[in-house]
């Protein structure tokens, strides 16, 4: 009953996704709704997807919603898809797919659990890390994964293995279909004095090199294997370059920021204009990294 209360409570028509992002800009969904359990979550896509298309949405950290909005229904993972769990052997965390990064650093720095020190610094949720697989400075989301728990694209609830699933760089196997709501982690145990050392030393390097307190959406493009996009981008002086409210970071010149009232319009066009000029000088073709979801605004 207080789930249904609150599922209800959550339920937001026309709603702004701006108010989702890490950029702030993004048009408006049909419907927007938190759900709390599995059975909410399966239910709300039972009836919805009868009407309209469904996207699954974590801390809105890597993604550009354009101007136009997502014509359909957006979910976002909350109250039970937030749990972190031990095993009794202490070999096994498990993880709600809606769990903030930084509230399971917290965890693991309590528990003395390693391995996942590099997510202190990542804002985004457990599921949104998978489906990108994140990561940084040499570590990432798959490395200690034994599987996940997902809701598959028949509404089926599948656990799947770390082997079943293809990571690559900032990608992974699975499709807007599939749901991801748990993961399991192996557990390494170390001295607490250590994990905060190491998370203290990655968040000292994010100051100094990324623009963390600004509106952004973390790298823009990915690096390409031989030279890091930022380099690219500074070769064609792009530094600082500003398209409307949109900028490229002088911190980190592979972050854009929404610098003054930017539209998606403006950082999605400035980092098109990027891709075109470096392609241009140096016929390398940069990646985006962000996801660009819904439409353009008609003008
Ligand atoms: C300041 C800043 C720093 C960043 N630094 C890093 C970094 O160092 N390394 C790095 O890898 N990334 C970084 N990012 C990018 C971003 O935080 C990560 O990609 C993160 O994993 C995205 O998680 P999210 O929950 O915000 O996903 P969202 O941005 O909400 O969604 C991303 C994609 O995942 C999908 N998705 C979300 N949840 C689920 C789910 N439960 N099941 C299935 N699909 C889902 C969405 O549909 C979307 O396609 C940074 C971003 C910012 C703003």
């Amino acid at each position: 009953m207080k789930n249904k209360r609150s599922l209800l409570k959550s339920l937001k028509f026309n709603y702004k996704l701006g108010k989702k992002t890490w950029f702030g800009t993004g048009g408006n969904c049909n419907l927007f709704l938190e759900v709390n359990s599995i059975k909410q979550l399966v239910n709300t896509i039972k009836i919805a997807k009868k009407f309209l298309p469904i996207l699954v949405i974590g801390s809105g950290s890597n993604v550009i919603i354009r101007d136009g909005g997502f014509k359909g229904i957006v979910i976002k993972l909350g109250g039970n898809f937030r749990k972190i769990e031990i095993d009794n052997n202490n070999s096994v965390l498990t993880v709600g797919a809606g769990t903030k990064d930084s509230e399971l650093a917290k965890f693991c720095v309590e528990k003395n659990i390693s391995g996942l020190e590099f997510l202190s610094g990542i804002p985004g949720t457990i599921g949104g890390n998978i489906k990108m697989n994140a990561g940084c400075y040499g570590d990432q989301i798959s490395d200690n994964l034994i599987n996940c728990t997902i809701i598959d694209e028949k509404l089926n609830k599948k656990i799947v293995k770390r082997n079943e699933i293809d990571f690559h760089y900032r990608k992974s196997s699975f499709d807007s279909r599939q749901i991801i709501i748990e993961a399991r982690f192996k557990i390494q145990k170390r001295d607490k004095l250590q994990i905060r050392k190491k998370m203290s030393i990655i968040s000292d390097k994010r100051k100094k090199s990324q623009p963390v307190s600004s509106r952004t959406g973390g790298s823009t493009f990915k690096n390409p294997t031989l030279y890091p996009a930022w380099k690219l981008i500074d070769e064609i002086d792009y530094r600082g370059k500003q398209l409307g409210g949109a900028k490229v970071s002088n911190l980190h010149s592979n972050f854009l920021i929404n610098y003054k009232n930017a539209s998606s319009l403006d950082l999605e066009m400035l980092g098109d204009e990027i891709k075109n000029k470096v392609w241009e000088k140096r016929r390398i073709n940069l990646k985006w990294e962000l996801i660009r979801i819904g439409e353009f605004k008609k003008v």
